[in-house]
């Protein structure tokens, strides 16, 4: 059994691989998704140098954050985001919201930003693996609603696209919705787009070599170590 250094070294050397492969000018930052961890994993992490990591419910987000305010740690919340939870999401001052999947809640996120005088930065959520149990907006609308955000929110600084790769055991079905997310965002390039966050546990070197510079992973740190 591997202790969580080992597991950490290994997904990193995954990645650098994958990286080279793609491109040597190619930065990639990994976010440690630690819904499924406490405290003490997420400390241990950090002294192994890991200083981002992401949760996918307000509360957790917040009672880690409480729990670790020694720690200049990033928090990047990266789960569903409902209407009534937005306020105490923005109170926690998150590093990035990867998850704004509507027009709609870029709008109330920015009506309650107006109020605090404060703002946040967010990445636009694509279903483009067109999965009814996936959130997001379709490719089709993508650029569309992205537009709109830039314009009608001045509070939120939008600053690229998220998505989940489909859910299948097939390379081809994964990579096309990663390649068509990639599309998107480097025809959001003139307008400053610059995050691409996609690759969990089980493609990641696949959402790599379609241009992912921001990878969220979970279980292959976090599970079953001690
Ligand atoms: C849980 C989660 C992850 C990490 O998934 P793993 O398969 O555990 O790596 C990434 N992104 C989102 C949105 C998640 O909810």
């Amino acid at each position: 059994m591997q202790g969580l250094r080992e597991k950490l070294d290994f997904v990193l050397q995954k990645i650098e691989r994958a990286r080279i492969a793609y491109s040597r000018h190619h930065i990639i930052k990994l976010v440690a998704v630690s819904k499924y961890s406490e405290v003490e994993k997420i400390t241990e992490l950090y002294h192994c140098g890991q200083r981002a990591f992401g949760e996918n419910k307000v509360q957790d987000l917040r009672d880690k954050k409480q729990e670790m305010t020694l720690f200049p740690i990033e928090w990047h919340f990266i789960g569903n985001l409902q209407r009534n939870k937005i306020n105490l999401l923005l109170d926690l001052n998150p590093f990035l919201i990867h998850s704004v999947d509507s027009l709609e809640l870029a709008q109330e996120i920015e009506k309650k930003c107006a109020l605090q005088n404060k703002s946040v930065r967010i990445l636009l959520q694509v279903n483009s693996s067109y999965e009814e149990s996936k959130s997001g907006v379709s490719p089709e609308e993508c650029v569309e609603v992205y537009h709109q955000i830039l314009q009608k929110c001045p509070h939120l600084k939008l600053e690229g696209l998220m998505c989940m790769g489909a859910h299948s055991i097939k390379i081809d079905a994964i990579e096309k919705s990663f390649k068509i997310t990639k599309d998107l965002f480097d025809s959001l390039q003139g307008v400053g787009a610059k995050t691409l966050s996609m690759g969990m546990s089980n493609d990641y070197e696949i959402a790599i070599a379609n241009g992912a510079n921001l990878l969220r992973i979970g279980s292959e740190i976090f599970k079953s170590s001690f």
